[in-house]
């Protein structure tokens, strides 16, 4: 009996997960075994995560977008939070990461996992302090491993560790000089136990002891980028490519290993260099799923990050990113809230869209082309059938209707509605404007 997807995988087994995976991505099921035994698939799913609709990350699949949330200690009204989740899964999030760090996280996990058909993932360093109610500094290497091990037990598909940065990576940072130094939470809160305990990255130094947790329960590893760009002036720096060059090491070891990896990717990157960041991290990580928070193409829109976010995230997905970590009109400023959520989500499903046609993935364009025939019969119920967000496309419409209602077209144009003057003039009927 193999333990993960992975081992079945390259045993030549294609799991009742890979055949869930295979009819959702209309895919043959041997090239999708083929593609999870090569690494350059994974699926989430923790054997404990009962509730789960396994969905599948990485090549020649749909772009998935992750959703953030989880309580805080401004914030930590669980049942608002469970209400964000369950609007965020109605939206068409594919995962949601759980990213409390307040109260009694472990209910709260629990509920998520329980009831909900989306992959949930963590960040187990977050809950260390909350666990074990220790400061950071106090906390011990097999603390850290003790909450990886609870997180598995609870069902999570995914964690998110921070072990491509080493002590070497406390010189870098204090020489490199960058603008923003970290801006990951986890990796500042492992940069921040290095330097006050003296001791080696755990993530790092005990790497194979977490390998052997994520393999009993068959925990997915996202390779965590402490050092990604917190600005554009740091983007492709030295420290974040050396952090990818561990990373693309460790998703190896987790790989021989029989643990399924994908690797975090940035954070603020110029338009114009996302596709060199695409096709570094393929070389380096050898194919290994990419995960991108973003990535933000440019720093001076706080109110609007949602949009800088999916626009870099669009591109990224075009040149090879696989799984898009939204970002709301309240980064940097606040825990968002369920309207940020919601525009959070929509601005990162149109980038996963857009990217999917972009990338030519089989079928992806066809709710498009039912869109546009529904136009070009102004059949405004079919358009509403095809929006990502149809409530949204009706309450415009229906709130601001042509003076005069022609049933046909909208108040844009009126009579001199493009589409509506074209239908007729190729019937060769009367075009009424006035
Ligand atoms: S009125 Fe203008 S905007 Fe509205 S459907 Fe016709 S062409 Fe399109």
């Amino acid at each position: 009996m193999f333990m993960t997807q992975l081992e079945s995988a390259v045993a030549g087994v294609v799991t009742k997960e890979m055949k869930v995976v295979a009819e959702k991505e209309r895919m043959d099921e041997e090239v999708l075994r083929s593609l999870v035994a090569a690494g350059k698939v994974v699926i989430p799913c923790n054997k404990q995560h009962t509730s789960i609709s396994p969905e599948g990350i990485g090549k020649r699949l749909r772009t998935k977008v992750n959703v953030n949330l989880g309580t805080s200690k401004d914030v930590t009204d669980y049942d608002s939070e469970i209400e964000k989740v369950n609007r965020a899964i109605r939206l068409g999030a594919e995962s949601i990461m759980d990213l409390s760090t307040h109260g009694d996280t472990r209910i709260f996990r629990r509920k998520l996992i329980e009831t909900s058909p989306v992959m949930i993932g963590t960040v187990p360093i977050y809950d260390s302090v909350i666990h074990h109610q220790k400061d950071l500094g106090e906390l011990t290497a097999q603390d850290f491993l003790d909450t990886i091990r609870l997180h598995a037990q609870d069902g999570v598909d995914f964690i998110t560790i921070h072990s491509g940065i080493t002590r070497k990576t406390i010189d870098q940072i204090k020489n490199h000089k960058r603008l923003l130094n970290i801006v990951s939470r986890g990796g500042s809160l492992v940069f921040a136990w290095m330097s006050m305990t003296g001791h080696e990255n755990p993530f790092y130094e005990y790497f194979d002891e977490i390998l052997k947790i994520c393999k009993e329960y068959d925990v997915t590893l996202s390779l965590g980028d402490a050092c990604r760009p917190g600005c554009l002036a740091d983007a492709t720096d030295v420290c974040q490519i050396e952090e990818l060059v561990r990373l693309g090491e460790l998703a190896k070891r987790a790989k021989q290993y029989g643990v399924q990896a994908m690797i975090e990717g940035p954070g603020h990157v110029p338009l114009h260099q996302i596709q060199m960041n695409m096709e570094i991290q393929e070389s380096l990580c050898d194919g290994a799923p990419f995960y991108v928070l973003g990535p933000l193409v440019t720093d001076i829109a706080p109110g609007y990050d949602h949009i800088t976010a999916a626009i870099g995230g669009a591109v990224a997905g075009m040149y090879g990113a696989s799984f898009l970590c939204y970002v709301t009109p309240a980064e940097h400023l606040a825990l968002p809230n369920a309207d940020d959520v919601k525009d959070g989500i929509m601005a990162f499903k149109i980038a996963a869209h857009a990217a999917d046609i972009a990338r030519g993935i089989p079928n992806a364009r066809d709710i498009d082309d039912t869109m546009a025939k529904a136009r070009q019969v102004l059949d405004w119920e079919a358009q509403y059938a095809c929006a990502l967000d149809p409530e949204r496309a009706r309450s415009i419409r229906e709130s601001r209707a042509p003076e005069e209602d022609h049933g046909e077209t909208c108040s844009m144009c009126g009579k001199f509605c493009a589409v509506r003057s074209m239908n007729k003039a190729l019937q060769e009927e009367y075009i009424d404007i006035l």
